[in-house]
């Protein structure tokens, strides 16, 4: 057993849903720290992948993954949009076109996934980004996994480190993307990719079966 197309595609759709409840808190966040733009990408984008989720549902879950990594990398924009895009696509090439995915095979997606996003932005840990959100969740996560977790539990242990490691941001200086052209002032803010990649564990994690 594990997540088919059908759960990870309902749960695309879920985060469409999440995203744009959250809409104007990741924009005011954005506003602190940045453009104030991420929450109106991060709709637009997940908002397209659920219409495009309303016609056929792909075949396999790593065919989610990968129209989730090219409609964000085409709809988000900003520095959000190839980073989360990236980090779909390295996700779906994880999976490969398994019918099903259990939960080693989730956390090895975070995992790839991670990877992917400090390919592309060289953030590291303690930078003020989505990395510090989603460095312990990919370490939880393989740890669930490791002590036999299914996908539920995997994705639930990755959302609590997430919602820690974004909490974690909040006094950090920012050392990448705009955030850091604020230098010192950029502290006592949470940052907003961090915050959206908490949600998005939060949101998978809930959606699981
Ligand atoms: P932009 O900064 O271009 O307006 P967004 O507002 O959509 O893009 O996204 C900002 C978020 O992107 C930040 O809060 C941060 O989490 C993330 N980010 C920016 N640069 C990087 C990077 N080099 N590596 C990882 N994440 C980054
Ligand atoms: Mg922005």
């Amino acid at each position: 057993m594990g997540c088919t197309a059908t759960t990870v595609a309902s749960a695309m759709r879920a985060v469409a849903v999440v995203v744009a409840e959250h809409r104007d808190e990741l924009i005011r966040l954005d506003r602190e720290i940045g453009d104030g733009d991420h929450g109106e990408n991060m709709t637009r984008g997940f908002t397209a992948l659920a219409a495009k989720l309303d016609g056929d549902v792909p075949a396999s879950p790593g065919a989610v993954l990968r129209l989730a990594a090219t409609t964000l990398i085409s709809t988000v924009g900003g520095a959000a949009g190839p980073l989360y895009g990236t980090a779909f696509l390295r996700a779906a090439t994880s999976v490969g076109d398994a019918a099903a995915i259990d939960g080693p095979a989730v956390a090895a997606a975070l995992r790839a996934a991670l990877e992917g996003v400090v390919a592309r932005g060289k953030a590291e840990v303690g930078d003020k980004t989505m990395v510090d959100a989603l460095t312990p969740a990919v370490a939880a996560a393989e740890s669930a996994a490791a002590s036999g977790a299914g996908v539920a539990d995997v994705l639930r242990a990755a959302a609590d480190a997430a919602e820690l490691g974004a909490d974690s941001t909040v006094p950090m200086v920012a050392r990448k993307g705009r955030a850091s052209y604020l230098g010192e002032r950029s502290a006592g803010h949470l940052d907003p990719g961090a915050r959206s990649t908490s949600l998005l564990l939060r949101t998978f994690a809930g959606r699981a079966r």
